[in-house]
């Protein structure tokens, strides 16, 4: 595995792959790796010749009160996480490279970066794509693979790459979960035992939607404040959103029809500690 800093350096090995004809997938992270990350180079290996991964704590992405500077970067324990996993090549520019005293140019996203994470987190989603379409710049794939753990994000990539006519493939990697169900996350290092025990409601919530979907109860709002109920009753947690949306439009969706595709989005405080989770069902 070959390490690079320098975006220009990377951009000329991504060049030269191109020009060899070997097919790119690349993989995005903000480090402080974790086995839902290491899933995705599992399937950027299976569409891909070459996988370049890339580690970048995006400032801009990060709101003023965020956790920007206590983020974890155990870097030399990331690299060899990376090598394991095959990663060809692991780029991670320093935050001078990527954003030069005169940078000034960004992206704005649409409405569906207003909703949910976007009115808790401002600016957020700008910040995403910024960085999303500098890598892709950088790294040039023909594949980037994505977790559905970001749910909104990913809807949000896929927004960006066809508005803007990017020749790229999204692959869509399913949620990694722990024991208690609790999604993978590079900031569960910030729950106490008794929080972790506590942050499988919900997953907990997730599965009550399947159950009653499959009951046929067609409301999805009344299931949505049942889980509201179950996450206020847990100890230390405060429901922030719970909501299903349509999983083609991201739209909140209010009743559940048949033969569509739903998304339920739930984002929990825990003490001091956001947790975001999603589950997708079939009617
Ligand atoms: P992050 O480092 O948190 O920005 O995440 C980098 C990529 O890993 C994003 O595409 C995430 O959606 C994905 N990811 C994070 N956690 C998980 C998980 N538990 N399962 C699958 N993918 C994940």
């Amino acid at each position: 595995m070959q390490i690079i800093t320098d975006p220009v350096q990377m951009q000329d090995v991504a060049n030269k792959l191109r020009l060899n004809r070997q097919r790119i997938g690349v993989v995005m992270t903000m480090g402080a790796l974790h086995e839902g990350h290491l899933s995705l180079v599992k399937l950027a290996r299976e569409s891909a010749g070459t996988v370049i991964f890339t580690i970048f704590v995006n400032p801009r992405q990060f709101g003023p009160a965020e956790d920007l500077h206590r983020y974890p970067r155990p870097f030399e324990k990331d690299v060899a996480l990376a090598k394991s996993a095959g990663v060809d090549y692991l780029f991670a520019p320093d935050v001078e490279s990527i954003y030069p005293e005169l940078f000034q140019t960004t992206l704005s996203c649409g409405a569906l970066a207003e909703r949910f994470e976007g009115v808790l987190r401002p600016g957020h989603f700008n910040g995403v794509a910024t960085i999303v379409t500098k890598l892709f710049n950088i790294t040039k794939p023909h594949t980037a693979i994505f977790g559905e753990k970001d749910a909104q994000q990913l809807a949000i990539i896929r927004r960006l790459v066809s508005d803007l006519n990017m020749d790229i493939s999204i692959v869509a990697a399913p949620i990694v979960r722990e024991e208690n169900g609790l999604a993978v996350s590079s900031r569960n290092i910030y729950l106490s035992s008794q929080q972790h025990s506590t942050a499988g409601i919900l997953y907990q919530g997730i599965c009550h939607a399947e159950k009653r979907l499959a009951a046929q109860e067609k409301n999805l709002g009344t299931i949505a404040a049942e889980i509201e109920a179950m996450i206020i009753s847990a100890p230390g947690c405060r429901p922030e959103y719970v909501s299903f949306v349509d999983e083609a439009t991201f739209e909140p969706a209010e009743t559940a029809e048949a033969a569509k595709e739903y998304r339920l989005l739930l984002a929990v405080s825990i003490g001091s500690v956001r947790l975001i989770d999603n589950g997708k069902f079939r009617t």
